[in-house]
């Protein structure tokens, strides 16, 4: 029998799924057998999305992974919100329907880097974004979302020194909102970086109505161009409540499907990446699918297990955030 980490790394169960089956009927089936529960990413497929027990945002998916009472969570999003799930529930079993549904901004800082670039400013608090490794939390003093970036760095003294990682736009973005100088680590996602100013342009002269609306992940340069910027779930807010009806959208495609539930009669056109592609996807947010979804449940993997020590380490931060977030009413 193969052991865990060699069914994890095959990345997802590769089975033959009787076509006749109903997989939304099987996924309720199985989540009632099972005592699961699903969360999922505004970035995940629509299909996913709306079979999911709870949609949001890093910090709204890590405030339900913390509360919920559930045996198994079902992360229909990327490898390190499942980690951030499994370090706040340790006692339950975490699946991620593809286990190669990584992320590029984790990536870009390796934790072995990270803590030598650390080691260079020994008087400075460390805030990391809450898109990286378990092992990069585990070197956090303080985690952050896109949500709440600008709060929790505000928390802290003015005189405070701080280390903010691993995405230089977000914070680029925050360092500019509260006036501090953050020692900033020069890591960044491949989707919010490609978007194009020139055709954003473009496509705001065809639509001189439109709201742009942005996410603190992108760069600077597009960030200049717009109305709006906030988190995913800021986005989608501001959709709701502004009374334009067409809005130009620079983040992952994904949340739009949400922006389109929350107001049929708007319209919502994706911002075009500097390629020949229409709209911007998360390639590793886009492994999961529902049929990866059915099967992980139905089998048990792959499943996202976390070294005790970096639980214990990584949890502290998290706890930070969740804390400050709670007496801010965020
Ligand atoms: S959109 Fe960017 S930050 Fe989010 S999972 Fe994909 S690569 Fe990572």
């Amino acid at each position: 029998m193969d052991t865990l980490e060699e069914l994890n790394r095959k990345g997802f169960v590769d089975e033959k799924i009787d076509p006749t089956l109903d997989l939304f009927e099987e996924i309720e089936r199985l989540k009632k057998e099972k005592n699961a529960i699903i969360l999922a990413h505004y970035y995940q497929d629509p299909d996913i999305q709306d079979i999911a027990d709870y949609i949001g945002d890093s910090l709204g998916l890590s405030q339900e992974a913390a509360k919920t009472e559930a045996d198994v969570i079902v992360f229909a999003g990327v490898h390190f919100m499942a980690e951030t799930a499994k370090i706040l529930s340790p006692e339950k079993k975490v699946l991620l329907p593809d286990f190669k549904a990584g992320c590029s901004l984790a990536d870009s800082c390796p934790p072995h880097l990270f803590r030598k670039f650390k080691e260079k400013y020994p008087d400075h608090v460390v805030i990391t974004y809450v898109n990286c490794t378990a092992e990069l939390k585990a070197l956090s003093d303080i985690v952050c979302t896109s949500t709440n970036a600008v709060q929790i760095v505000e928390s802290l003294p003015k005189e405070q020194k701080i280390i903010f990682g691993p995405d230089k736009n977000l914070g680029a973005w925050v360092a500019k909102k509260t006036g501090r100088d953050l020692v900033l680590w020069n890591g960044a996602c491949m989707v919010h970086e490609i978007f194009s100013r020139e055709k954003i342009t473009k496509l705001r002269e065809r639509h001189p109505k439109a709201k742009f609306i942005a996410h603190p992940e992108c760069e600077e340069s597009v960030l200049q161009m717009a109305d709006y910027i906030g988190s995913t779930t800021g986005l989608l807010k501001y959709s709701m409540e502004n009374d334009a009806q067409e809005f130009i959208v620079a983040t992952e495609s994904g949340i739009i499907h949400q922006m389109e539930k929350a107001n049929p009669d708007k319209t919502f056109i994706p911002a075009p990446p500097n390629n020949n592609c229409a709209c911007n996807d998360c390639p590793y947010m886009k492994r999961n699918t529902l049929e990866k979804l059915y099967l992980c449940l139905k089998n048990g993997y792959p499943e996202v297990t976390v070294p005790e020590d970096i639980i214990i380490e990584a949890r502290k931060p998290i706890a930070r955030m969740l804390e400050i977030s709670a007496k801010m009413g965020l």
